[in-house]
């Protein structure tokens, strides 16, 4: 297991040279990583944060690294706690994601910000990425090569993850958020599992996921067994006609009840339900209809968004 996110500030801890895994604790709902690399010639940001006010923060931070004027930041997937805070970057900073994710960007823009409305989000913008690709690009960041791959769908239909070979540290998006549930609603369990093997292959020393605390390729088996506990429990409790809500409440979280957001338990059978029909991967579902499950399930309590 990896270490405890723990709580406290938002910080950034140095991952390899010059590379930099930026931590907001507790790693829950709406509060992401994201990465950073600086060089002479500027920066690539892996994603940014939710709010204006935490994605001031992390600009602030990536100022003072003393790096180059150059800005780069990747978006790993559309969801608002990595995209909203692009706008804040300004401008001259180029957005780089997976055509597939800026459409969903274009389409989901602010509706992130209804469902937490007492989050105080500040003066947000979406800022659609500016150049988009579909299997892998490669940036050139001085004399370091950063690798933007699309495996195929995960946690969403488009998900990016950021590869640096020489320093064998991958940044993984949400596919990966060790110590927390992983979620693919808007995903894909087998596509996830697919995912993950070829995650392993790439064989990286340092895990950064798009929640939690710094981890090794360890994350990848723990994401793995939840997931196919979900399988498992689509495969015993769908034939009898139960439903998503139903399985979640009958098989419980088993060894899975020390992760912090067991609610999203409903949210991920429910996508097991729909993959076991069989038909596409990552097909689109109202996330709306599935989270007032999530709240039902949570004791309808809607979970906290601590952005
Ligand atoms: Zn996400």
């Amino acid at each position: 297991m990896p270490e405890a996110a723990g709580s406290g500030e938002p910080r950034l801890v140095e991952i390899a040279d010059g590379v930099y895994a930026y931590l907001q604790p507790d790693g829950g709902w709406c509060l992401n990583n994201a990465g950073v690399i600086a060089d002479r010639e500027g920066v690539l940001l892996v994603d940014t944060a939710a709010t204006e006010r935490r994605a001031l923060r992390l600009r602030a931070e990536v100022d003072a690294l003393g790096a180059g004027e150059r800005r780069v930041v990747v978006n790993t997937h559309f969801h608002g706690d990595h995209t909203l805070g692009n706008s804040v970057f300004g401008p001259a900073a180029v957005v780089v994601s997976h055509a597939l994710t800026r459409e969903d960007m274009a389409q989901t823009g602010l509706s992130m910000t209804a469902l937490w409305p007492d989050v105080h989000w500040g003066d947000l913008r979406v800022a659609l990425p500016d150049l988009t690709y579909t299997d892998s690009l490669t940036v050139h960041l001085g004399d370091r090569r950063v690798e933007l791959l699309h495996f195929g769908p995960a946690h969403t239909r488009s998900d990016t993850v950021v590869w640096l070979p020489e320093e064998r540290v991958l940044f993984a998006g949400d596919i990966v958020m060790p110590g927390h549930t992983p979620f693919v609603l808007m995903g894909t369990v087998a596509g996830s599992l697919a995912v993950l093997d070829r995650l392993r292959e790439l064989d990286p020393v340092t895990v950064v996921g798009g929640h939690g605390p710094v981890a090794g390729p360890e994350a990848f088996d723990e994401t793995e067994a939840y997931l196919r506990r979900l399988q498992h429990i689509a495969d015993e409790y769908r034939p009898r006609g139960a439903t998503p809500l139903e399985a979640a409440r009958d098989a419980g979280l088993g060894e899975f009840a020390k992760l912090p957001e067991a609610e999203r338990l409903v949210g991920n059978l429910h996508r097991a339900w729909l993959e076991a029909e069989g038909g596409e991967l990552a097909r689109p579902v109202d996330p709306v209809a599935v989270f007032q499950e999530i709240v039902t399930y949570n004791d309808g309590r809607l979970p906290t968004c601590h952005a």
